[in-house]
């Protein structure tokens, strides 16, 4: 059975896809099999590693109308696949909220898959619409990825209120799997104020990896490619590997 772990954030721009693709990349260079879902209509995650976002996807994987492990593509690193998102999923959005218990899709949309994985990696759009209910209620542990700005921690009251919904009346598995700092930058005085707020509250839930800014991390997904086949040897490189390790430590 894999572990399901679910990227939220409803701020955009926090690193979400950029972290689920990396620490998925490295997570399955070290050997565990990696799902990755991309589960925002904008297929940022499937565009990462090149999938092919005109074959049926996500959204044939909601409705049931495949077979599950006919949505699945590899990629170009070893024991990474992709189940890629598609347009549709964006229509799915609107029919899902008509729907009775509208929150269980993902859930059991992936379970005849979760046991040819050891990693499942939920990529979210950001809001806290049904998508981002529907990847809560799959997932045994919650990432969130922050990046060090004040209006950081505005956003973080209202994705935890979510949270506790969803613990509460739709998945008691759900627990905050970690919190991860990314784009970091030390020059800027406020990155480490709230790094320090951040940690002060959620004490260790938060890694220990900082991700800092670095321009080869953005430039990877236009090559359809992970870090780890862009540029191995960048700071961001060698930071998500980090943090991959912490990641699997966790267990
Ligand atoms: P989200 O999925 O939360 O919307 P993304 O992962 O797409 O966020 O990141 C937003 C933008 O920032 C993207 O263009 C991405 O390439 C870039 N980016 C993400 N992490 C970093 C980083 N550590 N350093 C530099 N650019 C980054
Ligand atoms: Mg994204």
């Amino acid at each position: 059975m894999a572990i399901t772990i679910v990227f939220a954030n409803q701020k955009g721009g926090v690193g979400k896809t950029t972290s689920a693709v990396n620490l998925g990349a490295y997570i399955a260079e070290a050997g565990k099999r990696v799902l990755l879902v991309d589960f925002d209509p904008q297929g940022n995650l499937s565009s990462s590693v090149g999938a092919d976002k005109t074959r049926p996807g996500v959204y044939e994987l909601l409705t049931g109308s495949i077979e599950p492990r006919a949505v699945v593509q590899t990629t170009d690193v070893t024991n990474l696949s992709i189940v890629p998102t598609t347009s549709d999923l964006t229509g799915a959005n609107v029919e899902l909220v008509d729907q009775q218990r509208r929150e269980y899709f993902l859930r059991k949309a992936l379970a005849p898959l979760s046991e040819d994985y050891d990693y499942i990696f939920i990529d979210c759009p950001p809001s806290l619409g049904i998508l981002t209910l529907n990847g809560l209620v799959a997932a045994d542990r919650v990432f969130i990825p922050m990046q060090c700005e004040y209006f950081a921690l505005e956003g973080l009251t209202q994705l935890m209120e979510s949270i506790r919904l969803v613990q509460k009346r739709f998945n008691t598995r759900l627990v905050i799997g970690g919190i991860f700092f990314t784009m970091y930058d030390s020059r800027i005085r406020i990155a480490q104020q709230v790094v320090r707020e951040v940690i002060g509250y959620f004490g260790s839930k938060v890694f220990q990896t900082i991700i800092p800014r670095n321009v080869r991390l953005s430039e990877a997904p236009s090559h359809g490619v992970p870090i780890n086949k862009y540029d191995p040897n960048c700071v961001g490189a060698r930071n998500y590997q980090k943090l991959a390790e912490e990641v699997i430590a966790r267990g």
